[in-house]
C-alpha cells in the first residue's frame, strides 16, 4: 500500500512537471520545434518511468541548453529526486547544469542553491557551506542562503558560527530571531559549564538573558550556577523569572527552588509560594511535591487535607497517585492493584511533548529531535 502511495505520488509530481514545461513553452511561437522539443521531453519522461533516469537527466539537459526559460521545470525535477531520496540523481542533474557554459549568470545561483541543499540532504556539510557561502553575494538569495547556513552550523553544533549567521539573517531578513540566538547562547554556556569555566558559562548565559528576556533556559543555568556558588536567594530570583517567561517550565526547577529554600531553612514560604503558582496556573499541576513539603514541615494529616481539597478542585493524575501513595499503610489487595494501575499510566504519559509536532521524549530536547524547534518541547500536564 505505503509503494503504492509512493509511486502514485511520483506519477503525479512527473505530470506535474510535465505540465510546468507545457506551460512554460506556452509562450513559444514556434509550434514546429515545440513539437519535436514535445517528442523529446515525452522520451526522457519514459526514461524516467522505466527508472533509466541517466538517459532522461542527459535529454532534459540537452532540451534545457536550447531554451534556458524552461530552467524552471528542471529544478523541480530535481526536486523531486531529493524528495523522494534520490539524492545522486539530484545532485548529477544539479552539476550537469552547472557544468553548462552555456548556464546564463542569473540562473546560476538557484542551480547553486538546489545543489547545496542536495549536500546538506546528503551531509556533505563542508560543500554545502562552500555553495551558500557563495549564493550569500547575490542580494536576492542572500535570505535564504542564510537560513541554510545557520541550519548547517546547527547541524554542525558550531554555536558561534550559527550566532553571527542568525544575526546577519534578522537584519536581512528583518524578522527577530532573538528567541534561536539567546538558544545558541545557551549551548556555548552549557559546553563551558561542562568544561569547567563556570565565569564564562555565566557570562554566556547572562547574554542569552539580554537577548531574550523570556528565555527559559538560560534563567535555569543562571540559577544553577548560583546554587553551586552558594548564592541562595540569586538563585531564587532567577528561578522565580520562570513564571512569567513560561509557567508550564517551573516543574522543571521545583526540586533546585527547594534545594535553595531549605538551604535558607525557609521551606514554609516555598510552601506558600507553591500554592499560589498551582492556585493560579491551570497548565501546571505542583500538587505532589506540595503534599511532600506539608508532610515534612507540618504533618501527614495537614497533607491529607490539602490533598483531598485541591484535588477536588484540580483533579490530575499525578495527584491521584499521590493520595495512593500517602495512604499506603493501609492498602488492601484491590488499592495495590489501582496503585499499579496509575504508576504504570504515569510511567507512561510523564515526559515531554513538542507542541508543534507532537514528538515525545522521556527527557527534554530544547532542541526537538523531530521537527528541529527550539523550545516546542515542554513538560507533559498529568
Ligand atoms: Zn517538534
Amino acid at each position: 500500500m505505503e509503494s503504492f502511495i509512493e509511486w502514485r505520488w511520483y506519477i503525479l509530481s512527473l505530470i506535474a512537471f510535465v505540465l510546468g514545461w507545457l506551460l512554460a513553452k506556452r509562450k513559444s511561437k514556434k509550434t514546429r520545434r515545440q513539437l519535436r522539443f514535445s517528442s523529446d521531453y515525452f522520451q526522457g519522461l519514459n526514461y524516467l518511468l522505466n527508472d533509466e533516469q541517466d538517459k532522461a537527466i542527459e535529454i532534459f539537459l540537452r532540451l534545457v541548453e536550447s531554451d534556458w526559460q524552461t530552467i524552471d521545470t528542471h529544478l523541480t525535477l530535481g526536486s523531486i529526486f531529493r524528495r523522494k531520496g534520490e539524492l545522486d540523481k539530484a545532485i548529477k542533474l544539479h552539476q550537469s547544469l552547472l557544468a553548462r557554459p552555456s548556464l546564463p549568470s542569473e540562473y546560476k545561483v538557484r542551480v547553486l542553491l538546489e545543489l547545496g541543499r542536495d549536500y546538506q540532504l546528503a551531509g556533505w556539510l563542508d560543500r554545502a557551506e562552500g555553495l551558500f557561502n557563495d549564493v550569500l553575494k547575490d542580494s536576492d538569495y542572500t535570505e535564504e542562503a542564510l537560513r541554510h547556513l545557520m541550519d548547517i552550523y546547527q547541524q554542525e553544533q558550531e554555536w558561534g558560527s550559527a550566532i553571527t549567521v542568525a544575526k546577519r539573517y534578522q537584519r536581512a531578513a528583518n524578522n527577530s530571531l532573538k528567541p534561536v540566538i539567546a538558544q545558541f547562547h545557551c549551548e556555548l554556556s552549557d559546553k563551558e559549564f561542562s568544561r569547567g569555566d563556570l565565569k564564562e558559562s555565566e557570562a554566556l548565559a547572562v547574554q542569552g538573558l539580554s537577548i531574550d528576556e523570556n528565555c527559559v533556559r538560560a534563567s535555569i543555568i543562571l540559577g544553577k550556577l548560583a546554587i553551586q556558588r552558594g548564592r541562595y536567594k540569586r538563585a531564587i530570583r532567577f528561578f522565580k523569572q520562570i513564571e512569567f517567561q513560561n509557567v508550564v517550565y517551573m516543574p522543571l526547577v521545583i526540586s533546585h527552588l527547594t534545594e535553595c529554600y531549605r538551604n535558607q531553612s525557609n521551606l514554609k514560604s516555598l510552601i506558600s509560594y507553591l500554592r499560589s503558582l498551582d492556585e493560579k496556573y491551570e497548565s501546571i499541576s505542583l500538587i505532589p511535591v506540595i503534599v511532600d513539603l506539608i508532610t515534612e514541615v507540618y504533618d501527614r494529616s495537614s497533607a491529607i487535607e490539602y490533598l483531598s481539597t485541591r484535588m477536588k478542585l484540580k483533579p490530575s493524575l499525578d495527584g491521584v497517585q499521590k493520595m495512593l501513595e500517602i495512604n499506603l499503610s493501609n492498602v488492601d489487595t484491590q488499592e495495590s492493584y489501582i496503585k499499579e494501575v496509575v504508576d504504570q499510566l504515569m510511567h507512561d504519559q510523564s515526559g515531554y511533548q513538542c507542541s508543534h509536532c507532537g514528538y515525545s521524549a522521556k527527557s527534554l530536547y530544547w532542541l526537538c529531535p523531530s521537527c528541529h524547534t527550539w523550545s516546542g518541547m515542554k513538560p507533559k500536564r498529568l
